[in-house]
């Protein structure tokens, strides 16, 4: 593989974007964050075993490591928001992921009252994409987001710093937990440029039955995720998010790729 030239401009684009997971957050500048490593184009994993090729993904984040990304597809995401992909805030919220010694999708919140609103959102919301992808409705998470609570968390994440008021629309109560967790509105940063609504915008959380989610009424522009990366869980999880036990890892310790 050839050798990339990081410049200002490179470094400036990937720590503007990882920036935006924690402006609203008390924060150590993602501290566990060793190094990011930037490849020209998506690259090849290590293989697991002598038997097998290595999987070749966009983006890589590990635990109190590297994040890897693929300079190419940072660039394209960056250039055009309304792909609705991310991949440094997909990675990056991999990062959040693990503050709490625990890779399960839920990040370190706030109170008890947060944690119970964002285990029943999200626990309703995830098994729902899982339900309609299996009866082949279209979803606007897309099939990615249901491989498991972590990617789940990353791809909504990506979901509501890039395309907000779709999101809000799609997923309202995801969209709510999102914004009580980030203490940011990114509705606001798109007002005026993608039709944001300000005097919706929502200022705290309110207590919705999960049927008030509308899968059903999923507007036009909602599609379908095309990620073809893998991941796999190491971790206990705390709470029941879903309620099974995590798959094991066996050779890359906490990471996770896009
Ligand atoms: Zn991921």
């Amino acid at each position: 593989m050839r050798r990339a030239q990081v410049t200002e401009m490179m470094k400036l684009t990937v720590a503007a974007q990882a920036a935006l997971l924690i402006l609203g957050l008390e924060h150590d500048y993602f501290s566990r964050v060793l190094s990011i490593v930037l490849f020209p184009t998506d690259f090849e994993l290590p293989a697991e075993s002598w038997e097998e090729r290595g999987r070749v993904v966009a983006g890589q984040a590990v635990n109190y490591g590297s994040v890897f990304l693929s300079w190419e597809t940072v660039l394209a995401e960056a250039r055009d928001p309304t792909t609705g992909h991310n991949l440094v805030i997909h990675e990056f919220a991999h990062q959040l992921d693990f503050l709490d010694g625990y890779t399960n999708g839920a990040p370190v919140l706030r109170s008890r009252d947060e944690t119970q609103r964002w285990q029943r959102v999200m626990q309703g919301t995830f098994q729902r994409l899982r339900r309609d992808l299996q009866t082949g409705r279209k979803t606007f998470l897309g099939s990615y987001a249901a491989t498991n609570p972590t990617e789940f968390f990353s791809v909504a994440s990506e979901k509501f710093f890039s395309l907000p008021r779709q999101l809000r629309q799609c997923h309202p109560e995801l969209f709510e937990v999102l914004a009580e967790y980030y203490r940011v509105d990114p509705l606001m940063w798109f007002e005026g440029k993608a039709g944001a609504d300000p005097a919706r915008a929502p200022s705290s959380i309110t207590e919705k039955p999960a049927s008030n989610e509308a899968q059903a009424t999923a507007p036009p522009q909602a599609f379908e995720s095309s990620f073809t990366d893998f991941a796999c869980l190491t971790a206990a999880i705390p709470f029941l998010f879903p309620k099974r036990r995590p798959a094991r890892c066996s050779s890359v310790p906490t990471a996770w790729s896009r």
